[in-house]
């Protein structure tokens, strides 16, 4: 009895990996984000993690820059039966990328500067938590301006010779001025008139933990609590706070864990 039944468990373990009984859209890569599609009703959980469920079955999962190389999605139907998706994730490689010549102070902060930073961290933190019942991270994402990347996801940043933590968004050169639209809709949930790495700044929540930001910009077109639709203006490019030239820096997030816009996007249009 005891041989065969060790005989079973083995058979099991060599069993080739469960397929996915669930549907997930996106890449699975890191910094990549996957729309899911359970049965109306069901119980998600990404990693043993609960994560919010549209009324129609849809859900989020998202991938940061070092994410590990498997998760594991499972669905509890209303009706009791586990669903389960094994998700392998590609592992990318990064850029370094050396910016010299940026003022002292900025890249080493005075303490007045660090009691700033921590003060616009905590205003971008309240807004990365928030989980709200919007499916506006459906609408297939556009590029908010178009023009030269300058900065891509995940880069390695040395300023003026020191190690920084990792680029976190896509950066875009363009003309001073050049207007910034919403690449998806969404309720603005941040205007902020000047913070200190990130000047003038806008975020966008498009609902379940999925949020946006624009920052460096020159003028704010948007008023906290707007509705904005997928197109529609919500600032210009600038340099303000820490920027060497004008461009936008564009970061998304799911919760506090950034993806690279690119993916939701495609290659710049010309
Ligand atoms: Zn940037």
């Amino acid at each position: 009895m005891r041989p065969l039944l060790l005989g079973l468990v083995f058979s099991f373990l060599a069993m080739p990996a469960l397929a996915c009984q669930l549907t997930l859209q996106g890449p699975a890569k890191q910094g990549g984000l996957l729309i899911g599609s359970a049965p109306a009703g069901a119980k998600v959980s990404v990693d043993g993690r609960a994560v919010r469920v549209a009324p129609d079955g849809r859900f989020l999962v998202g991938f940061g820059r070092d994410a590990k190389v498997k998760t594991k999605v499972l669905a509890l139907t209303s009706d009791g039966h586990t669903l389960a998706c094994p998700v392998v994730i590609a592992k990318r490689t990064y850029q370094v990328q050396r910016i010299d010549g940026l003022p002292k102070r900025q890249v080493t902060p005075d303490p007045v500067a660090i009691a700033r930073i921590k003060k616009d961290n905590a205003a971008i933190g309240r807004v990365r938590r928030l989980d709200t019942a919007s499916t506006d991270f459906a609408a297939p994402f556009i590029w908010p301006v178009k023009g030269r990347i300058s900065g891509i996801f995940g880069s390695q940043r040395i300023l003026n010779g020191k190690p920084r933590s990792p680029h976190n968004g896509v950066d875009i050169a363009a003309p001073k001025g050049t207007p910034i639209v919403a690449p998806a809709p969404g309720v603005v949930a941040l205007v902020h008139p000047d913070m200190f790495y990130t000047g003038k700044s806008v975020m966008l929540d498009h609902g379940h933990g999925l949020s946006s930001v624009y920052v460096h910009m020159s003028d704010i077109s948007v008023k906290q609590g707007q509705r904005v639709a997928k197109g529609e203006m919500i600032g210009k490019v600038g340099k303000t706070g820490r920027a060497t030239g004008p461009h936008l820096h564009w970061g998304v997030s799911l919760f506090a864990t950034h993806l690279d816009p690119m993916l939701l996007t495609g290659k710049m249009p010309k």
